[in-house]
């Protein structure tokens, strides 16, 4: 009997479909090529149905791929060579939320975009967050350690995780951490999960502190006549202390391809900042901000409507399906440099893109130093395809030789796979090649990933 046969008879038809949908085997990576194969997907109704998947799959040596809404930009949720994928999107249920408490229990297929509603509608914040916040899942964030313009100020989406649920091999549900904020009774195994794109295990639910919502949020955009400039005020900024919440840049090229809800003058490099916290407060950190960023800007702008700051972030999360849909496709990374190479990393990647035939552009998360930087592509044409890998190489040896990492948030996943060796010491790559090892003994977990 096939794969598929054998675990529709194990878990039931409504978790197996007959054939696997075409959408499981892509990511967001597609228009740089890459799709996968799958010798069946489950769709587990709950964490017992995960352990029972991945019990069968471990005594059969069948790889197994976790996927959460398939949003990635590494391609981690892509299988490369069969196997079965996990979905986990049934697994959708608020275990238990407690608001006088900040603590919010949730299965690992919650999308984001839930998990932050149902927090807001009691008063309360959880801050990450990532720009496909309607797919991705509160599993895939933990999975890529996924961050987001606010994690400027409050860290990535494992600064507030208290607890993970998982399954690891051969089939075995353990559970690290729990509803409390502090833990050092042994090894920190909920942070070894965090970031660990599917190759150590799959979340089955997670256990997420929150924080009471700040009064207010005010963004301040201001426009600068080059990177250089505008990279000024970014570290005029921080270097001011003014406690911002989110800092991020967008160059003259991604403005042009993705225009803003606001007057900016043309070919301007524009900085994005936003202060929260209670009424009175905002209103002083705003002329501040004001202040600051108008040092040498050639203009501010400061939206004080709440129609006009919701149009602005719904514009901010959609700028790069508005930068991909002037060509079709784009191939991007997300490398991070120390804040003081931000400059030097924008305009190398321009320079990149001119040396690989490609048009390019950028924008970020200016105050952790992180870029998203990408080369515009026809889907489907190999000749560009193949510039695009290159020009993708050498924006990895850029951030290295920037004294950076070569992801700040996607993750490795497949699209990056081959170039860990080159910023991680022979030691530090022993080390985790012994951790994948202690929790995945045959390499099922998610192969070809991070490595
Ligand atoms: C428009 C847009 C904007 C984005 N903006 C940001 C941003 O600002 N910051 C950012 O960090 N990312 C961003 N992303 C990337 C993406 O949304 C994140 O990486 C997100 O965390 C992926 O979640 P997902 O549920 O879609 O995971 P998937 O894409 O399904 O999977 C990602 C990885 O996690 C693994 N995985 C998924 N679920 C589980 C699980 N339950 N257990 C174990 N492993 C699992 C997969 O195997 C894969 O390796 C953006 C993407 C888009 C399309």
């Amino acid at each position: 009997m096939s794969i598929a046969g054998e675990l529709r008879g194990l878990l039931g038809e409504d978790a197996v479909p007959e054939r696997v949908p075409a959408r499981y085997l892509v990511d967001e990576t597609e228009s740089r090529g890459l799709r996968g194969r799958a010798d069946a997907v489950v769709l587990p109704r709950d964490a017992g149905q995960v352990a029972e998947a991945v019990a069968w799959c471990y005594e059969r040596e069948v790889p197994i791929v976790p996927r959460g809404g398939g949003t990635g930009y590494a391609g981690g949720a892509v299988p490369l060579d069969g196997g079965v994928v996990v979905s986990l999107e049934r697994l959708d249920r608020i275990c238990s939320f407690e608001p006088l408490l900040w603590r919010l229990h949730v299965e690992a297929g919650v999308t984001t975009g839930d998990v932050r509603r149902n927090a807001r509608e009691s008063g309360l914040y959880y801050p990450p967050d990532p720009g496909a916040a309607e797919q991705s899942q509160i599993g895939g964030n933990v999975a890529t350690n996924a961050g987001g313009p606010h994690a400027f100020k409050y860290g990535a989406t494992g600064a507030w995780v208290t607890g993970l649920e998982a399954v690891v091999a051969p089939g075995e549900p353990i559970a690290v951490g729990g509803p409390f904020r502090k833990d050092v009774a042994g090894y920190d195994l909920k942070s070894l999960l965090v970031g660990s794109e599917g190759t150590l295990g799959i979340v089955t639910a997670v256990r997420l502190r929150l924080i009471p919502a700040p009064e207010a949020a005010v963004p301040v955009i201001s426009a600068h006549a080059s990177t250089r400039a505008g990279c000024d005020a970014v570290e005029r900024v921080v270097g001011s202390g003014l406690a911002v919440a989110a800092l991020e840049y967008l160059d003259a090229e991604t403005m042009r391809l993705a225009p803003g809800p606001f007057p900016i003058p043309d070919r301007a490099f524009v900085v994005l900042a936003e202060v929260d916290g209670s009424r009175e407060e905002v209103a002083r950190l705003r002329a501040e901000l004001v202040d600051v960023l108008g040092e040498h800007a050639i203009a501010v702008h400061a939206p004080e409507t709440r129609e006009e700051i919701d149009a602005l972030w719904r514009w901010r999360d959609g700028v790069s399906l508005s930068v991909r849909a002037s060509r079709g496709g784009k191939a991007g990374e997300d490398i991070v440099v120390p804040l003081e190479r931000l400059a030097e990393a924008i305009d190398a990647t321009a320079e990149i893109g001119r040396s690989h035939r490609l048009p390019s552009c950028s924008w970020g998360h200016a105050g952790d130093g992180n870029l998203h930087s990408n080369f515009l592509l026809a889907p489907g044409d190999a000749d560009e395809l193949a510039r695009a890998g290159r020009a993708c190489a050498d924006l990895l040896e850029l951030a290295v030789r920037l004294g950076g990492s070569i992801s700040g948030e996607h993750g490795v996943g497949t699209v990056k796979a081959g170039h860990l060796a080159s910023h991680r010491a022979a030691a530090v790559l022993g080390l985790d090649a012994a951790v994948k090892r202690a929790f995945d003994p045959k390499g099922l977990f998610n192969p070809g990933k991070k490595e």
